[in-house]
């Protein structure tokens, strides 16, 4: 028998699904998920205000269309709970699933740093489209966000209420905006860019506490600022969702480790998407989980293939300063060089000492040129 379970229907689990159903039409499959199983490209939550989509226009087909296009049953609304390995069952709060293979799919979840103050249960996080719904109820009527992270997310999330007419504060304790990918003089064009859009940025501080304010809340920041807002979101970063795997017994680092097949420290589960650490890797992104998806699936119906990662480069969507990056590899050897451009951009080139290209950041009317040099950087994954 081959019966394949999924746990999670974002875009890891449902791309796999569709890659297995190419490969194998009579092949059983479920998918489990904790929410209604819609099916919506996750990135889009980051742009879809400015571009006019409300949060039903951003999923593209139900539960129930997916599971007729699939050929799968999809239990919404299901959590699992636990995971019996050795007798190949998972548990979930509406009964038990039996399954030959089964894939962890279960994403991420935001941190949320302790606060202070009357109002910490009112600030947002937004990582599902049930997050997003709530986010754009409570934004009406509201002029003046605060965004508590200046990394990806958090920049993204400014870009997109700047270009809807909202002010916004973005604070942390970083130096620059996405100082996690990006070389200062690349995140300093960025700060540049969103500052005369309209950001009023409080970096390398952090939000001690949120309280009601009238009809809003105020901020207190730990370097005694405060701030006044009508809405508060925070985007301090995302943790591989690994409590499952942690409790059924498997290996977890930063991630579920998986090895390059995608399979977890127990034979018959894998772990696909923002959950999964594949080969040391934990790459909470669109591309690694396609390139993932496909190769699972020829791995589950018989056909056991390795992932490799060509070079995966980030475009940040901040349209008012777009941003493409490669990050180097982490504490390797070699130098940032800068050029500065016309419109306030750079194009930051990063060279080992041997001269190899191991990474870049393009921002501003760059970003759309960085594209060609991909080509040149080793891959990730050979
Ligand atoms: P998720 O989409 O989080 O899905 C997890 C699934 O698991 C859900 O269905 C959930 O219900 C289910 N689940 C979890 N636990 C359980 C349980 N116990 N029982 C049952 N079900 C469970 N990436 C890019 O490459 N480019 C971008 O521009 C980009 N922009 C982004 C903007 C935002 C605002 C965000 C939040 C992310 C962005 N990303 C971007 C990242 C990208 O969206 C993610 O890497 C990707 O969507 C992760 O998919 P996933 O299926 O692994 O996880």
């Amino acid at each position: 028998m081959n019966r394949i379970v999924i746990i999670g229907t974002g875009m890891a689990g449902y791309n796999l699904a569709r890659e297995v159903r190419k490969l194998a039409p009579d092949v059983s499959l479920t998918l489990i998920t904790g929410d209604d199983g819609r099916f919506y490209p996750k990135p889009m939550l980051s742009s879809a205000l400015s571009m006019g989509k409300t949060p039903d226009q951003l999923a593209t087909a139900s539960a129930e269309e997916q599971a007729r296009s699939l050929d799968a049953r999809i239990m919404t609304r299901t959590r699992v709970t636990g995971i019996d390995s050795a007798g190949r069952m998972v548990t979930t709060d509406r009964g038990e699933v039996p399954y030959d293979r089964l894939v962890l799919a279960v994403g991420a979840e935001p941190i949320r740093p302790p606060m202070e103050g009357d109002a910490a249960d009112a600030v947002l996080h937004i990582n599902n489209l049930d997050d997003y719904s709530a986010f754009r109820r409570r934004l009406e009527g509201a002029q003046r966000v605060a965004i508590i992270g200046p990394g990806l997310i958090g920049c993204e999330f400014a870009n997109d209420l700047l270009k809807s007419g909202r002010g916004v504060a973005v604070i942390g304790p970083d130096p620059h905006p996405v100082s996690t990918l990006l070389p200062a003089a690349a995140g300093q064009a960025l700060q540049q860019a969103l500052g005369e859009a309209g950001t009023a940025w409080h970096l390398g501080t952090t939000v001690k506490g949120v309280s009601r304010e009238g009809e809003g809340y105020r901020l207190a920041l730990a370097n005694g600022e405060t701030l006044s807002a009508d809405l508060v979101l925070s985007a301090v970063g995302l943790r591989p969702s690994t409590a499952l795997a942690r409790a059924a017994g498997l290996e977890v680092n930063r991630g579920i480790v998986t090895d390059r097949l995608l399979q977890t420290s127990t034979p018959g589960i894998y772990a696909l998407g923002d959950c999964a650490e594949v080969a040391g890797l934990n790459l909470p992104f669109v591309q690694p989980l396609l390139i993932g998806a496909r190769a699972l699936a020829r791995t589950l119906t018989g056909e056991e293939t390795p992932v490799s990662y060509p070079a995966m480069p980030v475009m940040i969507k901040t349209s008012l300063h777009p941003v493409t990056v490669a990050p180097p590899p982490r504490e390797v050897e070699g130098e940032w060089q800068v050029e500065a451009q016309e419109d306030g951009g750079v194009k930051a080139l990063f060279h080992a000492p041997d001269g190899t290209l191991l990474g870049f950041a393009f921002t501003g009317k760059a970003a759309a040129e960085a594209r060609s040099l991909i080509a040149e950087l080793p891959p990730l994954l050979p």
